[in-house]
């Protein structure tokens, strides 16, 4: 009769898309972790980005989550972005508007 082999512990569960059918909010780093991924953002989008778009050099006041964490977006770089308060407060109304349609 054959044993099962012993498991070494390489397969780690995937905890980010492991149910791609239900859109689970991502959770954000907090502390040390959060602000560092912060700073590293701002030293490398010193200018927001939207108002780069439009020829203006808006210093970055805000690391943005290009899809939000409430719609399970990542808390990798590549989701993140500087922009400035307005566009920040700008994109937030779009999405809580996109929110409240969703929810019907
Ligand atoms: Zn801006």
């Amino acid at each position: 009769m054959p044993t099962q082999p012993p498991q070494f512990g390489g397969s780690t569960p995937r905890k980010a898309w492991s149910s791609p059918h239900r859109l689970k909010p991502t959770p954000r780093k907090r502390g040390r972790a959060g602000q560092r991924d912060r700073a590293e953002v701002i030293a490398e989008e010193p200018f927001c980005r939207e108002c780069l778009k439009n020829n203006r050099a808006t210093p970055t006041a805000i690391v943005d989550h290009i899809k939000p964490l409430a719609w399970g977006g990542s808390d990798a770089r590549s989701n993140k972005q500087g922009l400035c308060v307005p566009c920040h407060d700008l994109k937030s109304a779009s999405e809580r508007e996109v929110d409240r349609r969703s929810r019907g």
